[in-house]
């Protein structure tokens, strides 16, 4: 689950993290009571979606003036006349896609003047079951970009969990961003603050980008982005009421009522599938016959008949889908159940694309007679390969 750079912010102060003081604008009336409770004269208008790049975004209703994601306004006036161009309006960023994000919410802050700006980040490295460290002086850039054009300057350190961060980490950070003196010792607490904070929330990553020294010598982390392990929320009910469903997407959040394993993709052929292994070789097989899954979904093992239907509606719902492949093995769920559940959802939700079913293991036989007998326009196929030739040829045809 990720969250807005101002709730980052604030999970982050209370580890004593530093940032600079901000507050956060819902509507457009609370522009000038918002700039009010800020020194001045610099503020830093910034626009809040789950999406990278806001400050060389682009709103997409233009007007004259400054353009970006992310402004600084000189006055409670020009204050006030960004957060009226910004908010309600959407913007896009290299990380939204084209159709942009609406923003819902805007985050004042004092400006800083800034001497330098740094990156560091902290995310969970499965490989050596650590978390890590990633820290480059290249900040306030795409961290990608600098990773492939000079990995020279990218530093990265593991932790051991069974001795947590120890001050040798900090003098790794500090001299990574050739710090010394005072800077090199205010690395060294943030980083212990930072480690403190990821595992604490069961953060799975955290990115700072940018650090900043101020020009009057002092490290503020800028921008704060944090994901947290979604698996972990049950224990951190704090915050899971951070979560904006209005930045997820619908059918993600409609499959996970269902507790229906649901991820949205870019592609054209709606995938219904038992078990995630079997689901991503699914996946791959569509993309081997050259067309592109449109989901990931494993309705799991024991699906009903209704799960069944509301994973079929959720398919649908999709404008991209051209075409719908359901492929189950039939184990501890079995093919006739599976049948019936998708004449149920047929005849409920309709069918306006073609749908390829594959069936396999216990109860085939009865599966595949069903769904003959119900006079539905199903293609049916009779292994993985047929399955997926079958839909990547109706779907080309359409
Ligand atoms: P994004 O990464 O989405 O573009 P940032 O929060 O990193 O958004 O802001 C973009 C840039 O704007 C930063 O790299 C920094 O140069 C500048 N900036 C952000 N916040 C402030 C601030 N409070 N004071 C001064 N400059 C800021
Ligand atoms: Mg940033």
């Amino acid at each position: 689950m990720n969250i807005h750079e101002y709730q980052a912010k604030a999970v982050l102060k209370e580890f004593g993290v530093p940032i600079s003081r901000g507050v956060p604008i819902l509507e457009k009336s609370a522009a000038r009571s918002a700039a009010a409770e800020l020194p001045g004269p610099l503020f830093v208008v910034k626009s809040q979606i789950h999406a990278g790049g806001r400050g060389k975004g682009r709103f997409k209703e233009t007007e004259a003036g400054p353009q970006g994601g992310v402004r600084l306004a000189k006055s409670p006036e020009e204050v006030e006349l960004f957060v009226g161009q910004m908010l309600g309006r959407t913007l896009v960023t290299v990380q939204t896609g084209p159709s942009g994000k609406q923003v819902n919410r805007l985050y004042l802050e004092e400006g800083s003047d800034i001497a330098k700006e740094f990156y560091i980040s902290l995310l969970v490295d499965r490989s050596t079951s650590r978390v890590s460290f990633v820290v480059s002086t290249e900040g306030g850039m795409d961290i990608e970009e600098v990773a492939h054009k000079t990995p020279d300057k990218i530093v990265t350190f593991s932790v051991d969990p069974a001795t947590g961060v120890l001050p040798h980490h900090g003098r790794r950070v500090a001299q990574a961003l050739g710090l010394d003196g005072d800077l090199a010792k205010q690395a060294g607490k943030l980083t212990a603050q930072l480690y403190e904070a990821f595992v604490a929330k069961d953060m799975a990553m955290l990115e700072i980008n940018p650090l900043i020294v101020s020009a009057d010598g002092r490290l503020i982390c800028l921008d704060a982005k944090i994901s947290f392990d979604s698996n972990s929320l049950f224990r951190h009910p704090e915050i899971f009421a951070l979560r904006d469903e209005s930045e997820e997407d619908a059918k993600e959040i409609e499959a996970s009522k269902h507790d229906l394993s649901y991820i949205s993709l870019d592609g054209e052929i709606g995938c219904m599938v038992n078990g995630a292994g079997l689901a991503m070789a699914t996946m791959d097989i569509i993309k081997l016959y050259g067309a592109q899954p449109a989901n990931f979904l494993d309705v799991g093992g024991g699906a009903t008949k209704e799960k069944v239907t509301e994973a079929f509606k959720i398919i649908t719902s999709d404008p991209q889908v051209k075409g719908i492949l359901v492929n189950i093995f039939g184990g501890i769920m079995k093919c006739d159940v599976i049948a019936e559940g998708v004449i149920a959802a047929v005849k409920d939700v309709g069918l306006t694309v073609p749908l390829v079913v594959r069936l396999e293991g216990t109860n085939v036989a009865l599966g595949k007679k069903i769904i003959a007998a119900s006079g539905l326009n199903v293609i049916p196929a009779d292994d993985l390969d047929d399955a997926a030739q079958k839909i990547v040829a109706a779907v080309k045809k359409v």
